[in-house]
């Protein structure tokens, strides 16, 4: 007689399963089994499976790719209603006026709220079912309750940890006769709503870690410092022995730009990271975001440490900080250190498409050392998965396929042009269809994209609403949205 089979609430079957587990394990015809609290129960061949579970909902993959779901490691999810504002021709130290000054003196709640929807439906969209928000939200329920309505996994800071906002000007620029300077460190310092000094700072700190005391939250706490010679050292530590408190990340902008990175290096004395580590703020629970701009020394103490990088190559390319000549990351991984990818901004990366990182990382690596197995695509899923799990304090719950873990899983189709013929999934998936063949979305164990189509979310009401409150936004901020802002004469001097 068959032994009685065990219950499930969800199977997932007959998919070419990545579990990115230790192992970096494949069951070519695989399955999950999905248990009633979010977690998965049992990963295998679709067969084993089959036999042992039954369950209320069955979904068939059809062959296609399964793997956990893409973890976004740096990103601001307030400032969609403005995506793509900034021309093409406008100098980085400019760009900072435009969305500090303006943008957050004059966003509303309800715009923070409709901005993190539309960046959560699009990271759902594209396969990314955890996000850190960079502790720049300046109401950070806003960002909470978009991410729960949507049913996405979400670490997210408070706003504005800085005490000396006017530091974030003197790393814009290389100093001398700056005509912003002056402008953008009163801009700063003059953000309504952000603290103005340490003691401000630290009235905000680890509010947000109250999240953390439902072991179930979907949305949870970190601490988020901005960096960028923002944060004096003590409220670095303050921020450190807090997220040690609460074993939790803190994550905070690093040597992002040549600029930022030697004004840094002038305050210090020496190698920004040899510094840190010699006041004991560099550590494992540390995610530098970018890091651009690394000394040799820097690598050694950076691995040394176990500290995480989330890597936002479209960022530096889209700026032209020079990660992809200059950046370290491949050899970081190489070398067994943890690098994880981010998005950063509507304006700085433009998607929140973490294949797109994933697959930019991989190409700019190999183009940096000019050799094709420098990094292979496995290397930009693992960055995209296992590394961000950890990047964002989560490794024990997501990053992977396994027994005991949370059920974030993207399910993807092989109904695309692109994923045709199968030669090889992993290659096809990585190098031609990224996220444009997500099909079948999971977060916690509940579907919230199935075959294409948002699960109770009426996704074109919420465009219209963030089309009708962007314009409303830009209007406020008197900025003119330019048809051509590149005139051709002006492309070719
Ligand atoms: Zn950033």
């Amino acid at each position: 007689m068959n032994k009685p089979r065990e219950t499930a609430r969800l199977l997932v079957r007959n998919g070419y399963l990545i579990t990115m587990d230790d192992d970096e394990t494949i069951f070519e015809h695989g399955a999950i089994a999905i248990g009633d609290d979010g977690r998965i129960l049992a990963v295998g061949d679709d067969a084993d499976i089959a036999a042992r579970y039954q369950a209320g909902q069955t979904i068939d993959a059809h062959g296609a790719p399964i793997h956990p779901g893409f973890v976004e490691c740096h990103l601001h999810a307030s400032y969609h209603l403005f995506r793509g504002v900034l021309p093409d021709q406008l100098v980085e130290s400019d760009s900072f006026d435009t969305f500090e000054g303006h943008f957050y003196n004059t966003v509303t709640d309800e715009d923070e709220y409709l901005s993190v929807l539309l960046a959560c439906l699009e990271m759902i969209r594209n396969g990314t079912t955890c996000f850190m928000e960079a502790g720049t939200v300046l109401t950070p329920e806003m960002a909470a309750r978009a991410a729960s309505e949507v049913g996405i996994r979400a670490v997210i800071g408070d706003a504005f940890i800085w005490d000396q906002p006017q530091g974030f000007a003197q790393g814009k620029t290389d100093g001398a006769g700056c005509a912003t300077c002056a402008a953008q460190a009163r801009l700063h310092t003059e953000l309504k709503r952000a603290p103005k000094t340490r003691e401000e700072a630290l009235a905000t700190l680890g509010a947000q870690l109250k999240r953390n005391a439902d072991p179930d939250a979907l949305v949870t706490g970190h601490v988020a410092v901005l960096g960028l010679g923002t944060a004096s050292e003590e409220l670095m530590m303050e921020a450190k022995d807090c997220a040690d408190a609460a074993s939790v990340t803190l994550n905070i902008h690093q040597s992002y730009s040549p600029a930022d990175t030697e004004a840094d290096r002038k305050r210090f004395g020496r190698d920004p990271l040899l510094h840190l580590d010699a006041i004991g703020f560099l550590d494992r629970n540390v995610t530098f975001a970018h890091a651009n701009h690394l000394t040799d020394a820097e690598c050694e103490v950076l691995l040394e440490r176990g500290a995480s990088l989330a890597w936002a190559p479209a960022a530096s390319m889209m700026w032209g900080h020079g990660s992809s000549m200059h950046g370290r990351h491949g050899e970081l991984w190489r070398r067994g250190g943890n690098v994880a990818l981010g998005s950063d901004s509507p304006n700085w990366s433009n998607d929140f498409d973490l294949w797109r990182q994933s697959n930019l990382a991989v190409l700019a690596a190999r183009d940096t050392h000019m050799d094709r197995t420098y990094l292979v695509a496995e290397d930009g899923i693992a960055m995209a998965t296992r590394a961000g799990a950890r990047a964002v304090g989560l490794e024990k719950q997501i990053g992977s396929l396994e027994a005991g873990k949370r059920a974030d899983i993207v399910i993807h189709t092989l109904d695309r042009p692109e994923m045709v013929p199968s030669t090889n999934m992993i290659r096809n998936l990585f190098y031609a269809s990224r996220s444009k063949s997500v099909h079948t979305v999971i977060v916690n164990g509940r579907v919230i994209l199935e075959e294409g189509r948002f699960v109770g979310i009426d996704e074109r009401a919420i465009y219209a609403e963030v089309r009708k409150a962007s314009r409303s936004l830009l209007n406020r901020m008197g900025h003119r949205v330019e048809a051509n802002a590149v005139p051709r004469a002006a492309r070719r001097p």
